[in-house]
């Protein structure tokens, strides 16, 4: 068992519920397991199974279960118990919970010491329409065969993808297609559509000229500027921002990554606190993209700030419950983010957003960063800060 220090634990076990079994929860789950034997834990995820979300896109070459561990494994790996429901969290509920110490799954009460909400964040919802698909369904088929299941059923000659959003999950989702329809040998044309001009508007601009000059390279068309409207059966509906004008253009299959849109972003304070109405929850924490947390650390939605803030309460959770009772301030900054540009190719930024990396070294970034969360998840703890 590691040493935490300012953690004097106290005499009872105590019982923590984890609301989420994404990067955050598992980091709760496995840093409370590095520091303390004394915990009783209970994941609540709707999931069968751990997804290891930020290689989706590899889909079109790996299968999809290699991105999956089953709960069942995680409960025998950290000796914790899983139950497979989904929870309403809203305000109400959190002050109840709080003050009862119990909450309801199902017909099963659960009590506990210390509550976590880490339930991710919710993608934008888009009307179903025949020849859409979103990040849902890539959770539940790999891209592969979802791809080539559509493409089956079309009867043109050179059909035409449209991948609608350039955030970080449509441009890793684009190049993966790319290589994938050239490995397949299957003639189809590309194009990408994004409401402003530049790709990655989130990132250093440097991200947007190398991304843009490998499309051009790559010959994948890119409608700048433009609002997705919906699909027919064949065509997207498109609306030119500037003018208004709406066209419709060919397309046999399209793909919607437009992003996140948080309903719920509970607001905590630096320790990680949930609190409501300026009153602090003290035995309800946040992690992960559904929180934000008052404090110079990052809360950008990322896997990397999910897992650290995830962290970052499971100690707090620790020392809360032990004598001493001094809680650790979130201050963590992310030091690089890198967005695979298909298997060979990448670009990101290290330790400065002003540090450019792309190609191999971009690659062995993403490389290292990945096989860390692999191996928490394995139960051993690699991350320095
Ligand atoms: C394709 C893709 C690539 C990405 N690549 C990167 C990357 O390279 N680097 C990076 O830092 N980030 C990346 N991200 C972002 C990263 O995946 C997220 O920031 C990260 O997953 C957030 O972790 P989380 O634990 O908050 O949420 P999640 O990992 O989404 O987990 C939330 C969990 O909560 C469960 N849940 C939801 N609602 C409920 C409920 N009501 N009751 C119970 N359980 C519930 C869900 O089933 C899920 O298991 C990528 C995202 C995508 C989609």
């Amino acid at each position: 068992m590691a040493l935490l220090p300012f953690y004097i634990p106290g005499r009872r076990r105590i019982n923590v519920i984890i609301v989420g079994g994404g990067y955050a929860g598992m980091a709760v789950l496995t840093t409370l397991k590095q520091y303390a034997s004394n915990v009783d834990i209970t994941l609540v995820d709707p999931g069968a199974q751990h997804l290891k979300i930020t290689h989706l896109h590899e889909t079109f070459r790996y299968p999809l279960s290699d991105l999956l561990t089953p709960f069942s494994e995680l409960e025998k790996r950290f000796n914790c118990r899983h139950i497979q429901a989904s929870l309403t969290v809203n305000d109400a509920m959190l002050r109840q919970w709080q003050a009862d110490r119990y909450l309801a799954v199902g017909n099963e009460i659960l009590t506990f010491d210390y509550l976590v909400v880490a339930t991710g964040g919710e993608t934008q919802e888009s009307e179903p329409a025949t020849n859409v698909l979103t990040l849902q369904d890539f959770m539940h088929t790999a891209g592969s065969s979802l791809l080539l299941n559509h493409l089956g059923a079309v009867a043109t000659e050179e059909p035409f993808i449209s991948v609608v959003g350039a955030g970080a999950t449509g441009i890793q989702f684009l190049f993966e297609i790319h290589q994938f329809l050239n490995r397949q040998k299957i003639k189809a044309r590309l194009r990408l559509i994004n409401a402003s001009e530049q790709v990655l508007v989130q990132f250093p601009r440097g991200f947007d000229t190398y991304v843009q000059t490998l499309m051009r390279e790559c010959c994948i068309d890119f409608a700048a500027n433009t609002r997705y409207l919906g699909q027919t059966d064949q065509e997207i509906l498109l609306e030119d921002k500037q003018s208004g004008n709406v066209t419709a253009l060919p397309s046999h299959l399209t793909l919607l990554f437009l992003g996140k849109k948080q309903k719920h972003l509970w607001s905590a304070n630096a320790f990680g606190q949930i609190t409501i109405d300026h009153k602090i929850l003290p035995h309800v924490f946040t992690a992960g993209d559904c929180s934000t947390y008052r404090s110079p650390g990052s809360n950008v939605q990322s896997a990397q700030s999910a897992v650290r803030k995830g962290k970052l309460i499971a100690r707090n959770i620790l020392r809360h419950s032990g004598l001493l009772k001094i809680l650790e301030p979130y201050l963590h900054h992310d030091i690089g983010y890198v967005v695979n540009l298909g298997p060979t190719d990448a670009v990101g930024w290290l330790v400065t957003e002003g540090n450019i990396v792309t190609g191999l070294p971009a690659l062995t970034i993403k490389e290292i960063v990945e096989t860390q969360y692999d191996l928490l998840l394995m139960g051993i703890d690699t991350y320095v800060i």
